[in-house]
């Protein structure tokens, strides 16, 4: 051990010093790390004076520059959070540098990708997840940090070669992730006009992920918009076998294919089936006036009369209260404005979607959360506040 080995080992300590007198006056775990640091400093003085054989101090070295790598690491991560990105660029590079242990230099190298990915430096960061998909230790969050890169750029082909090749390398299966790549595709392919490309990567989800019910949403829609009705319907089918908690979402193009299709006998087997079981309250608004436009408005009173008993909600009651200040005489007017504007007030920012991973909140469905990234966590509200 070279007193050049000795110095570079005294460093974190010294970086750990300064640093944490610039934010003295904070606390939590940032506190934690100092004591980290103290422990490695009084464990280094210790094997410098104690250590007598030069085996023993070697194996206690390693163990020591494992000590000063991870509070190298969990620094430059500090740094990181705390918008300082240039100083964790600094720390993990240095680190990366000097470590003489393979795992501690690719952890560094990762953590410094990571840093490149925050200050938005990205072809810096894919260049070095991109060399640590070869490596032992890091290959497999190598490639999720790729997938997660690619994702944020909307560079849906990369996303799926980088996902197909992390298959054939690793032991990971990630059908459901290139399934919604290709749906990405297909979204764009269908926004420029593109159908018969969209419906070529739709078939390709497909292939991923044979139950995908996003791809055959999508499917549909295509197939509603090409007056193919009959296999929009079979394709809406299948959705609500695959995910019924997605009915909320295809339920006015479900009743668009019916009413495009024309079989009557079909559409009011359909609406039975709705009425003879409980909803999420989107469905029942979409079937009242779906009944209201093809019976009267009657017989579409009292299938959502019998839905909001069967299953109350507040959005129910709300266009209750609602209906009810239309009819009301002039004398009780006033009375049930005041229940109107208060469910009013109550449902205003009463979020509809809800992400079970990170618990992001907000009014439009995401296949992947906006908040945490994951894929498929975002899911309709279910119960008196929601649908
Ligand atoms: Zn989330």
């Amino acid at each position: 051990v070279s007193v050049h080995d000795l110095l570079w080992l005294f460093l974190p300590v010294a970086a750990a010093g300064g640093w944490f007198a610039a934010i003295r006056h904070q606390s939590g775990h940032k506190q934690a790390v100092w004591k980290h640091s103290q422990h490695f400093h009084k464990e280094l003085n210790q094997l410098l004076s104690e250590k007598e054989s030069a085996a023993e101090l070697f194996d206690s070295f390693t163990h020591a520059e494992r000590d000063a790598a991870d509070t190298h690491i969990a620094l430059g991560n500090l740094y990181r959070r705390r918008g300082e990105i240039d100083r964790a660029i600094m720390v993990h590079e240095s680190l990366a540098k000097q470590a003489s242990e393979k795992d501690i230099s690719e952890a560094a190298r990762f953590e410094l990708a990571r840093d490149y990915d925050s200050a938005g430096l990205l072809d810096r960061a894919e260049t070095i997840f991109r060399q640590l998909t070869q490596s032992t230790t890091r290959q497999s969050e190598a490639y999720s940090a790729l997938l997660q890169l690619h994702e944020r750029e909307h560079d849906w082909a990369k996303a799926i070669e980088t996902a197909l090749e992390c298959e054939r390398e690793t032991q990971r299966t990630l059908g459901e992730r290139l399934a919604h790549y290709h749906c990405e595709q297909a979204q764009l392919a269908q926004s420029a006009n593109r159908s018969l490309d969209a419906q070529e990567a739709l078939q390709r989800a497909l292939h991923h992920s044979p139950n995908s019910a996003r791809a055959r949403i999508a499917l549909a829609a295509i197939a509603v918009e090409e007056k193919q009705f009959e296999r929009a319907i079979r394709l809406y089918d299948e959705v609500e076998t695959l995910q019924p908690e997605l009915m909320p979402e295809i339920i006015r193009s479900r009743f668009d294919a019916l009413l495009g299709a024309g079989d009557m006998q079909a559409l009011n087997a359909f609406i039975m089936r709705i009425q003879a079981q409980r909803n999420a309250y989107s469905v029942v608004r979409t079937t009242r006036q779906i009944i209201a436009q093809i019976h009267d408005e009657r017989v579409a009173d009292r299938f959502f009369k019998d839905q909001i008993l069967r299953r109350p909600s507040l959005k129910g009651l709300r266009d209750w209260a609602h209906d009810q200040l239309l009819l009301s005489k002039p004398g009780e007017r006033d009375n049930v404005q005041v229940i109107c504007n208060l469910l009013d007030q109550v449902m205003e920012d009463k979020p509809a979607y809800r992400c079970s991973s990170c618990g992001f909140e907000g009014n439009v469905m995401h296949w992947r959360c906006p908040s945490c990234e994951s894929w498929d966590t975002v899911s309709t509200i279910i119960g008196v506040e929601g649908e």
